[in-house]
């Protein structure tokens, strides 16, 4: 299939391991920043197949893994409200809340639908003019032009009945709360492409400048990992730190402009908290003055929230690349994919869900007995 066996290839693989084992003198640590790099990394083993001085650190770029329990408890509580009908992406219907999931809601008689599109929201919002249609619009950069398309359109042809329950984050924010952590070791960043494909390139190089780190805009198949390791231990080692593009074929410097306008049309940027790691300043966005009224939060008037995380999960320092997913005591243990104690086990890009489908048989011993389950 283009674009994806190609970038598969095993010769061209083993050169860039060749150039890279050539290249590196000493030990670094980089940050793949998206779930979808991790889970290719970890799925293909390049992890393994790189020179041990190179450490990859997985990074927050989970949009299911970072949503704030307070949202997803706020999202449980209007799915059960009659009269509402609450569509979302499936990979939300098993995120835990406080104390239920939105799968245990629709049980208990909740109108919950799994979409594939907001746009499937707006329609099932037309063809229910007397219920609330609720669309949980929650990811990065790259999931926010269609959900803000949806409110754009739901206010062109006046669909009121339509709102968005929002929690989208932003990625150079969270680059720097990581890097100014002082338990940071991230000397260099694989920034993801796709959210680039939507923002262009032009927010990451004053972060390189000020935090001295190569930062390589970096696909999601092997070839595409592997060169973007390629490229930001060569600046390592000659002492550079600047942006790179290594993801030609999809991230134009000025992203995708149409995209773009949209988005400031609709969204404002806000602080926002990220599950497991704190509010981040300026990390979020949420729909401005003038879409104000298809806010569910705001429509639904949901009151204070008290959360509660599950102590043995610690999803904040896997989400922060300072704990491997299978150095947590509840990896395949008390935590599974299908009985999760955090999002990161729960997403299709969790680092948790990674490490359990691709590595869970390889772990030492005392791993290796419990984590079969
Ligand atoms: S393995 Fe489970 S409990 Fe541990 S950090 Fe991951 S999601 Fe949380």
């Amino acid at each position: 299939m283009k674009y994806i066996d190609e970038f598969q290839d095993p010769a061209l693989a083993a050169r860039l391991l060749d150039d890279i084992r050539a290249t590196v003198t000493r030990p670094w640590a980089l940050m793949e920043v998206c779930g979808g790099q991790t889970h290719s990394i970890i799925r293909h083993g390049l992890d393994q197949l790189l020179p041990e001085e190179i450490e990859l650190i997985h990074g927050p770029g989970c949009p299911v893994c970072v949503t704030p329990l307070e949202v997803i408890d706020k999202a449980l509580e209007i799915a059960s409200r009659p009269g509402v009908i609450f569509c979302s992406f499936g990979d939300m219907l098993r995120v835990p809340g406080t104390d239920r999931d939105l799968f245990q809601v629709r049980s208990e008689g909740g109108d919950v639908r799994v979409v594939y599109s907001p746009l499937d929201a707006l329609r099932i919002a037309r063809e229910n003019p007397d219920r609330e249609v609720v669309f949980f619009g929650i990811g990065f950069e790259t999931t926010a032009p269609p959900n803000a398309m949806t409110v754009h359109q739901a206010a062109k042809h006046s669909i009121r009945n339509f709102s968005l329950l929002v929690s989208h984050v932003l990625v150079p924010p969270a680059i720097e709360a990581i890097m100014q952590s002082p338990r940071c070791r991230v000397q260099g960043f694989l920034a993801a492409g796709h959210v680039c494909s939507v923002m262009g390139t032009g927010q990451y190089p004053e972060l390189a400048e000020r935090f001295g780190v190569p930062i390589v805009v970096t696909g999601f198949e092997p070839l595409d990992i592997l060169e973007g390791v390629r490229r930001t231990v060569r600046q390592l080692e000659r002492g550079e730190h600047r942006v790179e593009n290594a993801y030609q074929r999809a991230v134009a410097a000025e992203g995708n402009p149409a995209a773009r306008r949209m988005l400031q049309d609709v969204f404002e940027v806000t602080d926002r908290a990220w599950r497991g790691i704190g509010v981040i300043p300026g990390s979020g966005w949420r729909l401005s003055e003038r879409y104000r009224e298809y806010d569910a939060e705001h429509r639904f008037q949901v009151g204070s929230i008290a959360t509660r995380e599950p102590e043995a999960c610690r999803s904040g320092e896997v989400l922060q690349g300072l704990l491997k997913p299978h150095e947590c005591e509840a990896f395949g243990t008390t935590c599974t994919p299908r009985s999760p104690l955090g999002a990161t086990m729960v997403s299709s890009e969790g680092a948790c869900a990674a490490y359990y489908l691709y590595r869970r048989l390889e772990l030492p011993a005392r791993e290796k007995e419990t984590s079969v389950v």
